[in-house]
């Protein structure tokens, strides 16, 4: 089927051609149906791997290609940058939104007012989203707010941080960590 043109692919596909009724998605004018959407809106309807990324302004899901992540990509809906190098504070339902829809990890730091190894550790969680962004998402959950939230994480000390992948908590370390680089390397080699 590698030898049938591009431009023969289409009446190909019509006239049967393809053993089993099927369809040989690497053809680019491959007019089948079953490809699933999210490719076929792609202009060439080549396999480009999208990323589901969730805008830190208005929640909104965005498709981002893979490749266009590093080029600081705005929001379709509300047009503000897709990453602002800094953590985004999130409450429980933005929380299980950006978990839950995003394709890249997400960083999460467990943290209260109140809690001073919290606040000393802020500045490091800062720079690290500036240098983990836009391959990772950085999150602060208040649990004095979103204290439903802590309780269904069974968070039991704070800071805690949290790396989730695919909307799996994949590591978790307490304690406040004492730079960005240190916070990046955690991150980093947890999610090989
Ligand atoms: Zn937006």
């Amino acid at each position: 089927m590698d030898q049938i043109p591009d431009l023969l692919a289409r009446d190909a596909h019509r006239h049967g051609l393809f053993r089993d009724g099927g369809c040989d998605h690497r053809l680019r004018r491959c007019q089948c149906t079953r490809l699933p959407r999210v490719l076929r809106i792609e202009r060439n309807w080549s396999l480009t791997p999208i990323s589901p990324i969730v805008c830190p302004h208005c929640h909104t899901t965005n498709r981002v290609k893979a490749a266009d992540l590093a080029s600081a990509p705005d929001c379709g809906s509300c047009h503000k940058p897709l990453f602002t190098g800094t953590p985004l504070a999130l409450d429980e339902a933005g929380f299980d939104r950006h978990i839950g829809r995003s394709q890249i990890p997400v960083l999460v730091d467990f943290w209260a007012p109140w809690c001073g190894p919290c606040r000393m550790m802020a500045p490091a969680f800062e720079q690290a989203a500036a240098q983990l962004e836009p391959r990772m998402r950085l999150v602060k959950v208040n649990t004095e707010e979103a204290q439903a939230l802590a309780a269904r994480f069974n968070i039991r000390s704070i800071p805690t941080l949290a790396l989730f992948r695919d909307g799996k908590e994949v590591a978790r370390q307490p304690g406040a960590m004492r730079s960005a680089a240190e916070i990046a390397g955690w991150a980093q080699s947890n999610l090989r």
